[in-house]
């Protein structure tokens, strides 16, 4: 199969043939030809950026309802802004300070479920993570990991939020853990990082309650890799402006956005932040608005039947070959998008899953196919960041191996 080149290949750097989805290391989705057209336009002149953040603010606010809307350089930024506001606040020394939290309240309460490698964006900030409850969901005694007692009982004089990763499987719900972290006065940060579509979950978690949400930009809504959104409470997303802007300004003539907030209730400029070295330029934000709006015109079920026929492709491709058995796994419950699940007999086929995903990530171009069931001798192939040309490579390359 012969392939398009590329600038990858004018570099001399492997292309990857992206069947694992939306991942970030492989280069996160394509940006829609909406957001680079508009890039490039961005590109051409200039603007000031916190204009431009008020108005991705609307969009962003408009979308999901919530009071205000800010843009950081991915979601995990947008974590690290929400965590450095709801430390701060409107404290200019506490923003000047951050990391540093000695004498202010700094504790992130999170249930231990949630922990995950990106909550080390919170504490980029200076957030220390209290977790609690713990693993219990698999003894089949029906018993929860985290009650939300155990969240109301871990808030103290020091907490400054609760923190959440939202997953259709995330426990407690969302709406019962608003409930204490409220009764208690303090805001809950929901990572919502790669939870749309649907669509509808923009202003779900809203809805549910939650002070801050923040959404990767460079995933399914398909905008530039560096953006994030964050939307919640204007004093929030106000702090968090005032810590990730650009403050290198002469106070005489500094007249920062009103929307953002109000120079005048504040004692001074404040220096620049701990999200000063999160900047997004005026070409993300706005590639992130042409993206977002392309994301609400999009034609859901176009799109999921788009992704059926392509996996049909792989399915009809890999029948019949030694050692391999497929299923389609529905979308819209653990992942977005449906996907091909392949198991590998390593009696039967020439190589075990491990070896098979190992020699195709070796090749050039790269083949990455999901990797998160190698332990239980399966792959998956997902269709989002694949073309029916890449598929049918993809389905080529595996007969490759085990044919
Ligand atoms: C992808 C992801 C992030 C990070 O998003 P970026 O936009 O790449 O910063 C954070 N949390 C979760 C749960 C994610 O899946």
């Amino acid at each position: 199969m012969e392939y398009e080149s590329t600038i990858y290949d004018e570099l001399g750097v492997p292309n990857v043939v992206n069947a694992a989805g939306t991942k970030t290391r492989i280069g996160g989705s394509r940006i829609r030809p909406e957001a680079v057209e508009a890039m490039s336009r961005a590109a051409e002149a200039f603007v000031r950026l916190s204009d431009l953040q008020v108005r991705a603010g609307e969009l962003i606010s408009e979308v999901t309802g919530a009071e205000a809307g800010y843009v950081g350089s991915g979601a995990a930024a947008c974590m690290t802004l929400a965590a450095a506001a709801a430390i701060a606040g409107d404290d200019l020394g506490t923003m000047a300070r951050l990391p540093e939290t000695e004498g202010v309240p700094n504790e992130i309460v999170m249930p231990r479920t949630h922990r995950n490698g990106y909550d080390h964006a919170f504490r980029a900030a200076g957030a220390r993570i209290v977790d609690v409850g713990n693993n219990d969901n698999y003894l089949g005694t029906g018993s929860n990991s985290t009650e939300p007692w155990e969240i109301a009982d871990a808030i103290t004089e020091q907490t400054v939020a609760v923190g959440y990763m939202q997953k259709v499987y995330s426990t407690p719900p969302l709406d019962e853990v608003v409930e204490v972290a409220h009764d208690h006065g303090v805001p809950v940060i929901v990572d919502a990082a790669a939870e749309v579509p649907p669509r509808e979950n923009l202003s779900a978690f809203v809805e549910a309650g939650a002070d801050m949400v923040v959404f990767s930009g460079g995933k399914a809504i398909r905008g530039p890799q560096t953006t994030g959104i964050l939307a919640g409470k204007r004093e929030y997303v106000r702090s968090a402006a005032l810590q990730h802007l650009d403050m290198h300004v002469a106070e005489s003539v500094w007249e920062p956005p009103t929307e953002l907030f109000d120079k005048e209730s504040l004692d001074g400029v404040p220096r620049q932040g701990i999200g000063r070295p999160l900047k997004v330029g005026k070409e993300e934000l706005v590639g992130l608005i042409a993206a977002l709006e392309a994301f609400l015109d999009e034609d859901q079920d176009a799109l999921t039947a788009e992704w059926n026929a392509r996996l049909d492709i792989v399915s009809a491709g890999l029948e019949g070959l030694r050692g391999v058995t497929t299923r389609r796994e529905p979308g819209g419950k653990l992942m977005v998008a449906p996907e091909v699940y392949v198991e590998v007999d390593p009696e039967a086929a020439a190589l075990d899953a491990v070896e098979l995903v190992g020699a195709l990530r070796e090749e050039n171009p790269r083949i990455f196919v999901g990797s998160d069931d190698l332990l239980d001798g399966g792959f998956t192939i997902n269709p989002m960041c694949l073309s029916d040309d890449g598929a049918e490579y993809v389905v080529e390359r595996i007969r490759g191996h085990l044919g």
